[in-house]
């Protein structure tokens, strides 16, 4: 017997942008269904880094960031439950002739109301001795930026999502998405048939699949990302902040005794979201340890202690698309590109602004509409394009 399930909104994936559009639709008394083919943060939220900051090069990006940290730093009164947001402060690093775009972005920042600050390298040296600081010269502080544990976080949104009346199905897949006249009506699953005149594709890496469930041509690609977690010798102090750093294509930030690494090159595009996440790409730690000596040589004394992938959903311009597509009634929020953890909050607001209110109020997010690829509208920030 097959039974067809009636709901307001059905979102497809339970990520953190799944997880944010539920809890925000919740609020305000929607009849939310989130149907996740695994479990919650079993894509690119259960990988992520966890990074929280709101240095970008665009002001739809630092926008969305800045609105999103309101809910970090107070977490338990905005959503309530755990996020793990740890305050460390955040530098980010640029080679000397990046100096003009960076003091750009900080003045941007500023006037979004942003506490970001230009530093210098010996002021660098003052926050974290153990850096090596030769070979730039400024660089942008946020005091009150650090990093959240992305799993507790989606899960922190799912449960008051649910408290609110939505309803999660986990090892649930969807496998069509059923449209009449022109319109959504509802999608088909390994169990069962569920019926909702709005369809969200919050898909991570495999949003691409959903999108053509649907008939929606949006270029979307798989980005795979490693990331290695070092014990710190204990020369280098009880904590550090959290970096990213252009000059050697490197973030890192501390977790307890750990410092988590990533590399902003050596991303694989295109690869299938099924591929070994539980161990890092041959060659990944080596060029990881090297990098984060150079930049904190007290690092040659620590050890590595584990390393994991990730793949999230990339598109050319490696920023999100949010917004309506295709058939009247589908929306996607997806293509993250390796960035999308952070802005989350802010994200499932604006999102369902535009659902239930016919636009976004929080943040205006119309730069990052899925027509902007045909209409060759391309985001182009101060910066290269971080991920190569
Ligand atoms: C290793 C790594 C490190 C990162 N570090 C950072 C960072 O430091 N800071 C930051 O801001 N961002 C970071 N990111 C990016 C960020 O984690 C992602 O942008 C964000 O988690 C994407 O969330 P999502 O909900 O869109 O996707 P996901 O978390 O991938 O969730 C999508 C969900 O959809 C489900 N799904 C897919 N297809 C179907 C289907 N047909 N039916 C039902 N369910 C389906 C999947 O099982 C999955 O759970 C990182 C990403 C990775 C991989």
């Amino acid at each position: 017997m097959t039974m067809t399930h009636t709901t307001d909104i059905l979102i497809i994936g339970g990520g953190i942008h799944g997880a944010s559009l539920a809890f925000h639709l919740a609020e305000r008394g929607v009849k939310v269904t989130v149907l996740e083919r695994q479990f919650i943060g079993a894509g690119a939220t259960g990988r992520s880094s966890g990074l929280v900051r709101m240095h970008y090069d665009t002001d739809v990006d630092s926008r969305l960031a800045w609105e999103s940290f309101q809910y970090f730093r107070n977490w338990k009164a905005r959503v309530g439950g755990e996020c793990g947001f740890t305050r460390t402060g955040f530098i980010q690093i640029v080679a000397r002739e990046q100096e003009a775009a960076l003091r750009a972005n900080v003045e941007m920042h500023q006037q979004i109301g942003i506490p970001a600050f230009i530093i210098t390298a010996a002021d660098v040296k003052r926050l974290a001795p153990s850096f090596y600081t030769d070979d730039f010269d400024v660089a942008a502080y946020e005091p009150e930026s650090g990093y959240a544990m992305p799993s507790d976080t989606a899960n922190a949104l799912m449960t008051a999502a649910r408290v609110r009346g939505a309803r999660l199905l986990q090892g649930c897949m969807v496998i069509g998405v059923q449209i009449t006249g022109g319109k959504v009506t509802g999608v088909d699953t390994d169990q069962g048939t569920f019926s909702a005149p709005v369809v969200v594709n919050c898909a991570g890496a495999r949003a691409n699949v959903v999108n053509q469930l649907a008939g929606v041509d949006i270029p979307l690609d798989t980005w795979r990302h490693d990331t290695m977690f070092v014990l710190r010798p204990p020369e280098i102090g009880p904590t550090h902040p959290t970096v990213i750093d252009f000059p050697k294509e490197l973030y890192f930030r501390p977790e307890g005794e750990l410092t988590l690494v990533g590399l902003e090159d050596g991303n694989p595009l295109g690869e299938s979201p099924d591929g070994d996440t539980d161990h890092a790409k041959k060659g990944f730690t080596e060029r990881a340890i090297d990098r984060l000596c150079e930049r904190v040589p007290a690092m040659e004394n620590g050890r590595l202690h584990s390393a994991h992938g990730g793949y999230d959903g990339i598109t050319p311009d490696q920023h999100p698309v949010l917004g309506a597509a295709g058939p009247e009634g589908f929306y996607v929020d997806c293509g993250h590109s390796g960035t999308g953890f952070k802005t989350a909050p802010a994200v499932g607001r604006c999102l369902a602004e535009l659902i239930l209110d016919g636009e976004a109020k929080t943040v205006d997010i119309s730069p990052l509409a899925p027509g902007r690829f045909a209409e060759g509208k391309l985001i182009q920030g101060n910066y290269e394009n971080i991920w190569r």
